[in-house]
This record gives structure tokens, C-alpha cells and sequence, in this order.
């Protein structure tokens, strides 16, 4: 009764907030795993938004803290990491362009958030299937209105070489021609089967390479992106949304004097495209008139989800053993340096009907506490 009425306005309210900010941190701290000798914690506190980090005495012995959107326990689950992820995706049916991706040292967590482990359950499901679940699922709700089209590319940088994953041969990357989403295979969906076998497919062909640290470590970023259009039945306007969906590289800093030949360049190219993507980000920040878009194919990929128009989610991924504390901190620091910005408004590429949905949701949710009262 009263009380859900009350917890319905909260999270209305929530989500209209949601849809302001375009531009959100999440950080994610990655529980132990089985059979770890090293059990020391380096993660002081959690709390809703801030995360402090012991630091010993070779990084300046002390407690760090750092703000972020929100901040996920070593006990979250998948389900409630996709919980605060949710009015994103709604919101790319609604025609925003959307980017949502993990960061974070080989180990700490990144493909578990975005596609989940190995031995996947419906659980475990990461954010990319839920993601498309939820546009499936609004998708039928919307269609005695709007009748929807989804479609998806699944791509792979590695060492600055575009390669689709959705098709058999490598293909040519056109950047040359200004599109910044590579002329890869668009593949339409129509349900989280179809997504489900793709990305079966995406994966089988991903890069992956022996590390010290992980094997199961992946020295590219790979792109799940998804293009939905929605045609409106009554006036037939088309709605056109996006949303990339990125798994980045691992971005602990290599030590030169160990890796040699193959390793060495990929780590180089990992290392010019992260610190690419930060260069794009506080260029942002200090509304440059020129941003940096071009210097890598990262950026240039996500160049219509990194700015004005768009909403971007990056969630930092972090290790809590004491030996990760030197990467755990140049994360954070990255991280920081990423929620700092504070841009426009997103823009909708077309009209939203979604705020004044709210909004109209909330006066009647109003009415109906006070009725009660
Ligand atoms: P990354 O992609 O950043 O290299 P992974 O996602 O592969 O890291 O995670 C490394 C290992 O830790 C995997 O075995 C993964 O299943 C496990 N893992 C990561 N995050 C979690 C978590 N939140 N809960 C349980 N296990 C996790
Ligand atoms: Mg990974």
C-alpha cells in the first residue's frame, strides 16, 4: 500500500535523476578467489559511493579514498550490479546513444561483469546478456506503439587492428570513410536466443593469450554493439538508438625488461589506447573544442557514446589482494579522473517521451499518497 507507493516515487525519482548525468562511475571490487595464498585486503571501506585502500609503505603508507557513482562489494551480485544499469538501457529504446564499459587490471573482474563466468547460468548472466534481455523485454511491452528492430556488431581491437568477430574473414576496416562503428556484420536479433549464439560465436574468435597472471587474459577489447530502431505505428517517425558494450583490455602497466616481441607491442597498443580513451575524457572535461577522437581505433569507436550526446557507464573493476595495491591505484586514479567530468545534458537523437513519462508517472503516484493521507 503506502509504503510501495512511497518506494515507487523514490525510484521514479531515481530514474528521472538517472537520465541527467550522462556520464557514471561504478566500481566493482572483486571478491577472493579459491585457493589464494595472499589474503591480505587492500580495500579499507565500502560504502554506497566511496572505497579507501591501504596503502603500504611503498606507495606512501596510508588511506586512500575515492567517490564514485556507487561502489559493489566483493558479495554483489550480477543482479545487483544490472539493477543500476537498468534506466541506461531503457533509455536506448528511447533513441540515446549509449556506452557502457569495464576497465580495470587482467584478473580483476571485467569479463564477469560484462559477459559473466565460464560455466554460465541465467544468475551469472553478465551485463551484455541481461542488457539485451531487458531491450527484448521493453521492446514487446512498447510494441502496440512502436515496433522495434535490433541488430548487433561484435567487434575486436587488437593491436590497433579492427576485426569483426561475427564473420568468418577478416575485414577491412573503413575508418577512413568517418564512420566511427567499423564496417562490420550487422546481424539482426530477435531474441535473447539469437544474442546468446552470437556472442557464443564473438567469443570463440576473440584473441586470447598466456599471461603470468591469467590465462584466460585477453590483450584486445571487444565491442558488443547493438543498433535498435524503433518506428513509430502512429506518425512513423523511426527512433534510432545505440549501444556499445566493451570489454577493454587488461590495463596493468608491463614491465618492459619482461616482455619482449609480441607481448611488448601489444602492451604498447593497450597502453596508447587507454591512455587515448583518458586523453578523449578530460579533453572533454575542459570542453576543448578539439577532442582527441582520432588518436586511437578505441576512441574512435566510441566516439558517438563519449561526449555531449551520449550516456557512458564505466565500471572499474579492482582486485583486492595486497599484491594488486600498485594497479588497484593507478585504476582508481583513471577512474577518478573519469567521474570528475561533468558534461551537458544527454541529448536524445530523437524526441524522448521518457522524462515526461516519469514526471507524469510521479504526479500520479503524488496524487495517489495523497488520497491515502
Ligand atoms: P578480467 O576479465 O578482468 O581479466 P575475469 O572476469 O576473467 O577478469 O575474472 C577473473 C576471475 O575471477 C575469473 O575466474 C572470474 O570468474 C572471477 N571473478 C571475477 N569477478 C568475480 C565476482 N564478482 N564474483 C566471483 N568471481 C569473480
Ligand atoms: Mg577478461
Amino acid at each position: 500500500g503506502y509504503h510501495r507507493v512511497l518506494e515507487e516515487n523514490r525510484k521514479l525519482y531515481n530514474q528521472v535523476q538517472d537520465l541527467k548525468g550522462n556520464i557514471r562511475v561504478y566500481c566493482r571490487v572483486r571478491p577472493f578467489l579459491g585457493r589464494q595464498s595472499n589474503m591480505t585486503n587492500t580495500v579499507d571501506y565500502i560504502e554506497e559511493g566511496t572505497i579507501a585502500i591501504n596503502t603500504p609503505p611503498k606507495y606512501g603508507k596510508g588511506r586512500r579514498s575515492f567517490n564514485f557513482n556507487k561502489v559493489f562489494g566483493p558479495s554483489s551480485t550480477q543482479g545487483e550490479v544490472f539493477e543500476d544499469t537498468r534506466p541506461l538501457i531503457r533509455s536506448v529504446l528511447d533513441g540515446y546513444n549509449v556506452c557502457i564499459f569495464a576497465y580495470g587490471q587482467t584478473g580483476s573482474g571485467k569479463t564477469h561483469t560484462m559477459s559473466g563466468p565460464k560455466d554460465l547460468t541465467e544468475d551469472s548472466q553478465g551485463v551484455n546478456y541481461r542488457a539485451l534481455n531487458d531491450l527484448f523485454v521493453l521492446a514487446e511491452q512498447r510494441k502496440g506503439t512502436l515496433q522495434y528492430h535490433v541488430s548487433v556488431q561484435m567487434i575486436e581491437i587488437y593491436n590497433e587492428q579492427v576485426r569483426d568477430l561475427l564473420a568468418t574473414e577478416e575485414i577491412r576496416n573503413n575508418s577512413q570513410n568517418g564512420f566511427n562503428v567499423p564496417d562490420a556484420n550487422l546481424v539482426h536479433v530477435s531474441s535473447t536466443h539469437d544474442v546468446i549464439d552470437l556472442m557464443n560465436l564473438g567469443q570463440r574468435n576473440r584473441v586470447v593469450g598466456a599471461t603470468a597472471l591469467n590465462d584466460r587474459s585477453s590483450r584486445s577489447h571487444s565491442c558488443l554493439t547493438v543498433h535498435i530502431q524503433g518506428k513509430d505505428l502512429t506518425s512513423g517517425g523511426v527512433i534510432r538508438g545505440c549501444m556499445h558494450l566493451v570489454d577493454l583490455a587488461g590495463s596493468e602497466r608491463v614491465d618492459k625488461s619482461e616482455v619482449t616481441g609480441d607481448r611488448l607491442k601489444e602492451a604498447q597498443h593497450i597502453n596508447k589506447s587507454l591512455s587515448a580513451l583518458g586523453d578523449v575524457i578530460s579533453s572533454l572535461a575542459q570542453k576543448n573544442a578539439h577532442v582527441p577522437y582520432r588518436n586511437s581505433k578505441l576512441t574512435q569507436l566510441l566516439q558517438d557514446s563519449l561526449g555531449g550526446q551520449a550516456k557512458t557507464l564505466m565500471f572499474v573493476h579492482i582486485s583486492p589482494e595486497l599484491d594488486a595495491v600498485g594497479e588497484t591505484l593507478s585504476t582508481l586514479k583513471f577512474a577518478e579522473r573519469v567521474a570528475s567530468v561533468e558534461l551537458g545534458a544527454a541529448r536524445v537523437n530523437k524526441d524522448s517521451s521518457d522524462v515526461k513519462d516519469l514526471k507524469e508517472q510521479i504526479a500520479n503516484l503524488k496524487a495517489a499518497l495523497a488520497r491515502k493521507e
